[in-house]
């Protein structure tokens, strides 16, 4: 009987297996190990059957970008799947630091220092530690969020030792519409400069430029689940 249901489920099953050997091939041609290269399906405005396929395809790393919407798309799934691993890739309003926590398992928006610090405050008084990326304002962009690349080595400093942030990485988007591989391997002097293991960069039309600068994590949502909804 193939249903709807399993139609879907074959679709994105295949999508993922399509990226995976990109993934591969990138790695070979650019002397990478494909180990080191997570695949985060990024599940924003995607509905449930969607995400519900990805998990059937035996998927277990995923991004949202909003908080709330992280929690009406994971709360209830999340427990069923104890490897599942879910990482916030938008920016973090310090009022829903709690709901946060209670969902995601590494921040990859740690953008300002106001943010840190509550961050640390929550994390400190919940007895726990996160890892943490620090957001990257690489294109130095007015309207984006993100650290400009030389006020970085301040707020790394900051983030450690004045908030306790186990920083592990870097993430950017760069500007839209521009090459962005400029912009890949700007980052990825950053993270070597600062000994950072983990750079989050790359999206589904350029992830494979992000992999030949260094990307540990690629971030693919339409590649994966096909157009989002409105
Ligand atoms: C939406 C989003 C992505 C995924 O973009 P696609 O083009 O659908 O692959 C990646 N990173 C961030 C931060 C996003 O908000």
């Amino acid at each position: 009987m193939t249903s709807k249901k399993n139609r879907m489920t074959a679709l994105i099953k295949e999508n993922l297996s399509q990226i995976h050997k990109q993934i591969e091939k990138s790695a070979i041609e650019w002397g990478r190990d494909s180990n080191d290269i997570n695949l985060i399906a990024v599940s924003k405005r995607q509905s449930p059957e969607r995400i519900q396929g990805a998990l059937d395809a035996g998927h277990r790393l995923f991004g949202e970008n909003k908080v709330q919407e992280a929690l009406e798309h994971w709360e209830d799934i999340k427990p069923l799947y104890p490897d599942l691993k879910l990482h916030l890739i938008g920016s973090l309003q310090t009022n829903k630091i709690k709901d946060a926590l209670r969902i995601f398992d590494l921040i990859e928006t740690v953008d300002r220092e106001k943010l840190a610090r509550k961050l640390g405050d929550e994390l400190k008084s919940q007895n726990r530690t996160i890892p943490c990326f620090i957001q990257v304002n690489i294109g130095e962009e007015e309207q984006k969020s993100g650290i400009v690349p030389n006020e970085l080595p301040d707020f790394l400093e900051f983030c450690r030792h004045e908030c306790a942030l186990d920083i592990k990485g870097l993430m950017c988007i760069p500007p839209a519409d521009e090459p962005t591989a400029l912009y890949f391997s700007l980052l990825m002097k950053m993270a070597d400069m600062h000994n950072l293991p983990e750079l989050s960069m790359g999206m589904s039309s350029d992830f494979e430029s992000a992999i030949s600068l260094g990307a540990t994590y690629i971030r693919v949502g339409t590649g994966i689940f096909g157009k989002r909804e409105n």
